[in-house]
């Protein structure tokens, strides 16, 4: 069984092609390797500008630009200081009960359609960060996150994964009780309240995943740790067991809607998320949730008390 490491972040340091980790250190672009982190814009001598959001309209010139740089060269950076992977999506889509177990645990029927909402993305956070609960209802989701690159109308699914600039570890936080307000109860608030969609380490480019796992097909996990240094592990399944793959959810998406460099999809969590158990378990202050993907690496949010 796949066991998420309560360890830092393990970010392979031996590849150098167009395999790339990209990431927001203290809001700059950058390129990570190892403990190392490469600013784009100095590094390319500001043909790239710094913001982290811009780069996926550029994202084909960029990364034949990375391939020839070597961000073990770059500085040493600590963790805490990593930003948002993508910190202003255009567009936001969390899809809900996209693994038959969870919806199983939620007592809801699997979807025909993908069940779509939004995380507002002034909710967006980095890597590792502290999370004050809104409530005593605030659940945890791990969930395994696409980065779109080239948008547009009417993808095929065949086609999809060349609009996919990489993949990232998102946690879909959520205040049980803000999220089920109403009828038909409307998601998105209870999902976007502050620092309730932290993402990253980095956003790992698709031939960085295929040189260790397999992209369609990865290990995803969360991690409990009590404030007296007990752990639980809380969620542990495979992004296979997902009812829409990430390409089915781009095509589908992007029948409707238009896609847009930057957008990211939330592809939504397997089983093991509090509200799913009986009695309910919520998150309480003093916990750490730790949240790990095979080739993605892993987020650490910890919960504080409302101030
Ligand atoms: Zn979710």
């Amino acid at each position: 069984m796949f066991a998420p490491h309560l360890a830092a972040f393990r970010i392979p340091t031996d590849r150098k092609q167009a395999a790339l980790r990209i990431a927001n250190l203290s809001g700059r672009l950058v390129l990570l390797s190892g403990d190392r982190a490469l600013d784009v814009e100095r590094a390319s001598d500001g043909r790239f500008e710094s913001d982290p959001q811009s780069v996926y309209a550029r994202w084909d010139e960029l990364t034949r630009w990375a391939a020839d740089q070597d961000a073990s060269l770059g500085s040493a950076f600590e963790a805490r200081d990593l930003g948002p992977a993508v910190p202003r999506p255009p567009q936001v889509f969390a899809i809900g009960l996209n693994y038959a177990s969870h919806a199983g645990e939620s007592g809801l029927s699997v979807p025909e359609n993908p069940m779509v909402f939004t995380k507002f993305v002034s909710s967006f956070a980095g890597a590792e960060t502290e999370v004050e609960l809104t409530g005593s209802t605030v659940d945890w989701e791990v969930e395994l996150v696409a980065v779109i690159a080239a948008g547009g109308r009417d993808i095929a699914e065949d086609d999809a994964w060349s609009h996919v600039a990489g993949l990232t570890v998102g946690q879909d936080i959520s205040d049980r009780t803000v999220q089920f307000w109403g009828d038909p109860a409307q998601f998105s608030l209870g999902k976007s309240l502050r620092g309730f969609a932290p993402i990253g380490p980095a956003v790992v480019t698709l031939d960085e995943i295929d040189a260790v796992a397999d992209r369609d097909d990865l290990a995803i996990g969360c991690t409990l740790t009590r404030a007296d240094g007990t752990t639980e592990l809380l969620q542990s399944g495979r992004t296979r067991d997902m009812i829409f793959s990430v390409p089915s959810l781009i095509a589908r998406l992007s029948a409707l809607v238009e896609l847009l460099p930057g957008d990211v999809i939330f592809t939504g969590t397997p089983d093991g998320v509090g509200l799913g158990r009986n009695p309910r378990v919520y998150l309480e202050a003093g916990q750490t949730v730790t949240s790990e993907i095979e080739a993605l690496g892993s987020i650490r949010q910890h919960f504080v008390a409302k101030a």
